[in-house]
């Protein structure tokens, strides 16, 4: 069984990020991944610095160079439990069985976006069926657009997502809107159709519409739809870590969590986290991370006779 510093279960863009300061910082790592970042379906990835337009994978092959330049370990497969460990060290299980053990723990396995169940939405998602205006509204600019209404926010979500286009349709559940968001929605020109949303419709290989359950299609070329995030957590509840009253696991600004020797990062802890955004949370984990296990060293130090010490 191989021993690491640190153990990073997720290679997205937050345990990359991690896994290149902690091994240009000397520590033994070892990035777990299953292969499944959120953004996969997505052609093109936007608004990181430097790097807009790229395809994710690229970004990601990058990085894996990056800390394998470092000495830094990559392994593809998924992690299936972890625990303490000796020592106040942590055990990995990998799915088939094999083990690893480390110091630290840092998970990054971000989240899974749980769409509503309509015909023909999951196959057109990241195409033209779109969540975020930031990674796609550019893309879409100043065609006709939908949102699709029924969850909490999401009038002021069409009030975002409006910024982009003048032809902008909200689908509304009957009787879900108050009369101040019609009067908001009225006010920016935002277009209210009423009704139960049937299935997407489809010409070759690009929305063509949306139909409703009274018969009528509404033209649309994209439609945007908020989801619901489920964080890929169950690896840091199952080790006892602390959860908002919202049902995510808390972290400090560094990622630590209330499990000490436990820490997290992107998406997995934090919902709005952009590519950017997860590439610098995890980042930040890994300075702090490195201080605590020198810190750490401090403490195995003095209680190691001096002739003892390596
Ligand atoms: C369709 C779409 C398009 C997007 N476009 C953009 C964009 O243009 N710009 C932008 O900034 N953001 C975009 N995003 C958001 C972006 O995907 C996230 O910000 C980013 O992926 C978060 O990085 P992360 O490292 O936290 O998680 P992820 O990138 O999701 O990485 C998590 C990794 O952990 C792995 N994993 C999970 N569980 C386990 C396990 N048990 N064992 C081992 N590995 C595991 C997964 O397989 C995955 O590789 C988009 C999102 C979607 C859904």
């Amino acid at each position: 069984m191989s021993q690491y510093d640190v153990a990073i279960i997720g290679g997205g863009a937050a345990g990359l990020s991690a896994a290149l300061v902690l091994s240009r910082a000397r520590r033994k790592v070892l990035v777990l991944d299953a292969g499944a970042p959120r953004n996969a379906p997505a052609t093109h990835m936007h608004g990181y610095l430097s790097r807009d337009g790229l395809p994710p994978g690229e970004l990601l092959a990058a990085g894996r160079k990056e800390v394998q330049h470092y000495g830094g370990e990559i392994v593809d497969g998924t992690v299936d439990s972890s625990a303490p460990g000796g020592r106040g060290g942590f055990q990995v299980t990998l799915a088939g069985g094999q083990r690893i053990s480390a110091r630290r723990l840092l998970i990054t396995t971000g989240l899974r976006d749980e769409l509503p169940d309509i015909p023909g939405l999951r196959e057109r998602w990241a195409r033209d069926v779109l969540h975020c205006p930031y990674c796609h509204g550019y893309e879409v600019r100043d065609r006709r657009l939908g949102v699709l209404g029924g969850t909490p926010g999401a009038v002021r979500y069409a009030q975002i997502v409006r910024q982009w286009t003048h032809d902008l349709v909200y689908f509304a559940r009957p009787g879900t809107l108050t009369a101040a968001e019609r009067t908001q929605l009225a006010a920016r020109a935002i277009g209210v159709v009423e009704g139960t949303v049937e299935h997407l419709v489809l010409d070759g290989d690009r929305l063509r519409g949306v139909q409703m359950d009274d018969g009528c299609v509404v033209p649309r070329d994209a439609l945007f739809v908020p989801p619901r995030f489920a964080p890929n957590d169950h690896l840091l509840t199952s080790l006892g870590c602390d959860v908002t009253e919202d049902g995510w696991v808390k972290t400090d600004p560094a990622g630590r969590t209330s499990v000490p020797g436990v820490w997290a990062a992107g998406n997995v802890v934090d919902p709005r986290a952009q590519v950017i955004t997860a590439a610098g949370a995890g980042s930040a984990a890994a300075i702090a991370l490195n201080a605590d296990l020198v810190d750490d060293d401090v403490r195995t130090a003095l209680a190691t006779p001096l002739e003892e010490t390596p």
